[in-house]
Parts: C-alpha cells; sequence; structure tokens
C-alpha cells in the first residue's frame, strides 16, 4: 500500500503513473508542474525514474506525489507490472494531433483495468492543445472515450503552460478521495474477520459460523 501516515503528522503518500507512446509529452508535463519549465527537444527518458513532489492538502493534510515517467512503450513492456505496481493512479497522456497515439492510450486503458480493476484514479490527458490547427481527435470524442471507461479527461498544453497544474491536482484529489473512500470501507471489519480472512483455511469466521464444509476438526 502507497498510503501511509508518518509519526510528525498525516502524510500522505501516493504513487503516480505516466503512461503514453513516446514523445507525446509525458516528461514535458512533469517538468512544466515540478519546475514551470519546457525542452523544445525530445527529453529521452532513458529509464523509468521518479520525481516527488510535496503537496498540501485543503484539508492541511500533507502529501507527498510521486510520479513515475518511464520511456516509450517497449520500455514500458519490459518493465512490464512492475512500473505500475501499487500505483493510485495513472495519467495516460496522448498528443491531440496524433491518431495513434489516442489509440495507444485505449490499450493502456485496457492494460492496467485488467490489472488493477477499480484500484487506481485514472485521467487521460490530450497534450499539444497549442497545435489546435493540428488537431486529430476532437475533444467531444476523447471526452466521452474517457466516461465510457470511468476516466476522467483533460486537454494541456505542457509548451503554453496551459492546463498542466489541475492535471496533477486533480489527479491527487482523484487519489485522496479513493483514499478516503478505503479507509471508510475498512474500518468497520473487526480483526477478528480480517484475520479469517487472510487464513484461506481458517474456518471460523465469527460466531462458530462457517463459510464452507471445509472444517474438518
Ligand atoms: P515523452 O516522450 O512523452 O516524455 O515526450 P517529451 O516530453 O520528451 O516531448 C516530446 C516532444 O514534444 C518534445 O519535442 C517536446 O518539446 C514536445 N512537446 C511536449 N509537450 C508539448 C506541447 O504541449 N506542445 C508542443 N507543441 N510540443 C510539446
Amino acid at each position: 500500500m502507497s498510503s501511509r501516515r508518518s509519526r510528525s503528522g498525516p502524510t500522505l503518500n501516493f504513487k503516480a503513473v505516466l503512461l503514453g507512446e513516446g514523445c507525446v509529452g509525458k516528461t514535458s508535463l512533469v517538468l512544466r508542474y515540478m519546475e514551470d519549465k519546457f525542452n523544445p527537444q525530445h527529453l529521452s527518458t532513458l529509464q523509468a525514474s521518479f520525481v516527488t513532489k510535496k503537496v498540501t492538502l485543503p484539508d492541511e493534510r500533507r502529501a507527498q506525489l510521486n510520479i513515475w515517467d518511464t520511456a516509450g512503450q517497449e520500455r514500458f513492456h519490459a518493465l512490464g507490472p512492475i512500473y505500475y505496481r501499487g500505483s493510485d493512479g495513472a495519467l495516460l497522456v496522448y498528443d491531440i494531433t496524433d491518431h495513434d497515439s489516442f489509440q495507444k492510450v485505449k490499450s493502456w486503458v485496457r492494460e492496467l483495468k485488467q490489472m488493477r480493476g477499480t484500484e487506481i484514479s485514472l485521467i487521460i490527458v490530450g497534450n499539444k492543445t497549442d497545435l489546435e490547427e493540428q488537431r486529430a481527435i476532437s475533444y467531444a470524442d476523447a471526452f466521452h472515450y474517457a466516461q465510457t471507461v470511468g476516466a476522467l479527461y483533460l486537454e494541456a498544453s505542457a509548451k503554453e503552460n496551459e492546463g498542466v497544474a489541475e492535471i496533477f491536482e486533480l489527479l491527487t484529489h482523484l487519489m485522496l478521495e479513493r483514499l478516503s473512500q478505503r479507509e471508510r470501507e475498512t474500518e468497520p471489519a473487526s480483526p477478528l474477520r480480517l484475520q479469517a480472512l487472510d487464513a484461506d483455511d481458517a474456518v471460523s469466521v465469527s460466531d462458530g459460523e462457517q463459510s464452507d464444509g471445509t472444517g474438518t476438526g
């Protein structure tokens, strides 16, 4: 689990991964958000790397956002699920001028859904809105697709610094909401029940009730 509280106060740790084809602007979005910089060159991410950003949430709680960035698709497949294991959120980035990169987002969504189910918050990001005249995917189409897979949709330009902070703020917000929900869901569970869930062959759940006929005495 990637969320924990420190002794010095409630510090929440979130892991977010960036996914998307090479050159869609993943690293540029991070660079813009972290350092308010833009580099017109392709910032080849030679290996998975991560940056952290400390944020203070509206309720005064502190959170640390760990953002994992990786190179293109081949490398991601080489890294496999290790890359997104334990992640609370994912930014699936494509380039609004590049139809193929949008298709690639769809395959990441399928993979994440398969591997992480509903455990992960998803935001699809259409980057490079400054290239509006070359747009290949309409806002409406991308928005509609995101809705059908339970993801949110945002557009941005790392180059023009439009919509970038909003992406990371929304992601943090979504991951926090999910955490609160998880906390609410786990609270009522008694230690006894949890123990029974941990041990598959433990037959006494509570009050002597047995869930299946495995009681061999
Ligand atoms: P990554 O491989 O997905 O991490 O992509 P990069 O961040 O390295 O960006 C690939 C190329 O797209 C670089 O030349 C960037 O300067 C350019 N780029 C990134 N974001 C934008 C943007 O918002 N608008 C434009 N016009 N170019 C961008």
